[in-house]
Parts: structure tokens; sequence; C-alpha cells
């Protein structure tokens, strides 16, 4: 019995990768004793039939899983925000921070595109930059024309499993190509597999990229916070988290509660404003369940 991780699954088949090998898997019986289906990403012991097949005979327990792509175990997003065009949000940045957060997955976040920042917009993108540096979430600028920050964010992906996130457009397979050359991905490419309006789910697979594993199709499509409750919200932005203990009331939600450390900070322009308003405004579209970016 030997142990690894699914990197791919097609007709039928799952692609175990153990000690640099991959296997070519069944999952039989699987379905019957532990009422799981195999995702790529998934941690399993197989029974290798001899050097490149075998069959899957236990799934583990996974830490996390994603819907769209269907991946299971993500360690790390990164999060692939542009400088300029797309101009940079700061609210759909958070909105992305607080899916990952929620699916206890480290997020790093990158400003891709650095090369064509001008003057004028350079020091707003240097304050947000310091912003999410101080809340402790870590930044690498990049730009695929100057090469800039790709030394810098390829040993992230070491030992890990990655997703890359972020809108169409910001740079996310032209990153892919520039941490590993001979992958060829076409720009562009790794969006259009998320076939908007197609039916078909297109196939995921893990790929290696500087010792880890990156899916090759963006995760989190799905911008909408369906199984966030109320209660999670203050919990996924960290410099909140941090002064929790010091609110008055236990479980507070930083909203209406008298002597909150959050709002507190808050008037001290500890926190800064775009990140309480961004709060309140998830908050509510929990409460009332419906999008509203
Ligand atoms: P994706 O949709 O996130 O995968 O974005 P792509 O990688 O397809 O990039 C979209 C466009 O932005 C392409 O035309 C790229 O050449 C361009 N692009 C990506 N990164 C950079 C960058 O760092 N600098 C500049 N100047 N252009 C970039
Ligand atoms: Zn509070």
């Amino acid at each position: 019995m030997t142990e690894g991780k699914i990197i791919k699954a097609l007709s039928g088949f799952y692609y175990v990768l153990s000690d640099g090998k991959v296997f070519q898997c069944r999952g039989r019986g699987l379905f019957r004793k532990q009422k799981v289906t195999p995702l790529v990403g998934d941690y399993v012991s197989f029974e290798a039939q001899n050097e490149r097949e075998g069959y899957i005979l236990e799934v583990f327990e996974r830490k996390n899983e994603l819907i769209r792509p269907p991946i299971a175990n993500v360690d790390q997003a990164i999060l692939v925000f542009s400088a300029v065009e797309p101009d940079f949000s700061s609210v759909l940045l958070d909105r992305f921070l607080v899916l990952i957060e929620s699916k206890n997955i480290r997020p790093v976040i990158v400003i891709s595109k650095m090369d064509l920042i001008d003057d004028e917009t350079k020091p707003i993108i240097e304050r947000y930059i310091s912003d999410y540096r101080r809340i402790g979430y870590d930044v690498i600028e990049t730009s695929i024309t100057t090469k800039q920050g790709i030394d810098q964010l390829l040993p992230y992906l070491k030992g890990k499993t990655s997703v890359f996130a972020g809108q169409s457009g910001v740079g996310k397979s032209s990153l892919l190509n520039a941490l590993r050359p001979d992958l060829h991905l076409k720009t562009g490419d790794i969006s259009t597999h998320l076939g908007r309006g197609k039916h078909t789910t297109r196939h995921v697979e893990l790929i290696e990229i500087g010792g880890g594993l990156v899916a090759d199709t963006p995760g989190f499509s799905s911008l909408e916070f369906i199984d966030l409750e109320a209660e999670d919200l203050p919990l996924c932005f960290p410099e909140f988290r941090a002064l929790s203990d010091e609110c008055k009331f236990r479980g507070c939600m930083h909203m209406a509660e008298p002597k909150c450390a959050v709002k507190a900070a808050l008037e001290n322009n500890e926190i800064p404003s775009y990140r309480y308003k961004h709060y309140v405004s998830f908050m509510e579209e929990i409460k009332e369940r419906k999008p509203r970016y």
C-alpha cells in the first residue's frame, strides 16, 4: 500500500502522484465503502498493480474543498490583482480574501502589471500595498515584462498545493508561464477554461511548478458568500480578529455593540476605513444572501 495525491481525474481514472511517479488508478468500490467521490487534490492510499497502474483504497480526510474548480486540500491561493488594466479594486480584493480565509486557505497577494503603472496611480497602489502588508498579508509586486517579482513568487509554491485566483485579464496565465517557461499556456487561456456560458465542466489538473502543485484552472470563480455565516465574517478579517479580545462583548460583531475595539481602531485610523466599509457591506449581503458586486 502506497500513499499519494490525485493530480488529475479523467474518464473514470484518477492519476495519483507518488514519489515522483504517476499511477493511473481506478476508484474500485470506493464509493460503496466511503461514500466519497475522489477529487483532484485528494490524498489517497492505493495499491499499485505495477509501475503505472493501481487502485485507490482510501481517500483521506480533506482540509478543504473548492467547488469550482473541483479541487481538495488547497493550501494557498495566489490572488492576482493588476495595478492597472483592469484597475485595482480593493472591494474585490477584500471579497476574495474573505472567501479564501473562510476556507482556511493562505492567501498571497500579487499585484501584477507593475510596469504599466503611471506616476499618478503609483502612490495609490503603494498605499494599498502597505495597508495589506500591515494586516499581515504577503504582497508581491510583479511584471512579466521586466520579470519583477517572479523570483520572489516562485519559492511560495514549494511543497504546497496552490490555486491562482483573480479577475480575468489580470495576468494569471502570463505569471504561470513566467514561473514555468516550458508550460506555454496561451495567455487568456486559463480564464477561458472557466467556460462562462459553457455547460461542460473542464477537468482541473495539478501541474508541478517550483516544487509544488498548482491548479491549471483558476479558483474562486463564484464570488458569492454562499457557505458563510454572519458569525464567520469577523474571523475573515485578520486585523479585526486580532482585536476581538479587546471588545467588551464576547463574539462582538463590531457593528452596533458599545466599547468595540475594532470601531475604536477605526476612529484612530489604525484600520483603513475602506476595510471596515467592505466588512459592513459584506455583512449586509450575508444577511440578505444577495450579491451586491
Ligand atoms: P489572465 O486572464 O488572468 O490569465 O490574464 P493573461 O495572462 O491572459 O493576461 C492578460 C493580458 O495582460 C495579456 O495580454 C498579457 O500579455 C497582459 N499582461 C499580463 N501580465 C502583464 C504584465 O506584468 N505586464 C504587462 N504589461 N502586461 C501583462
Ligand atoms: Zn467589536
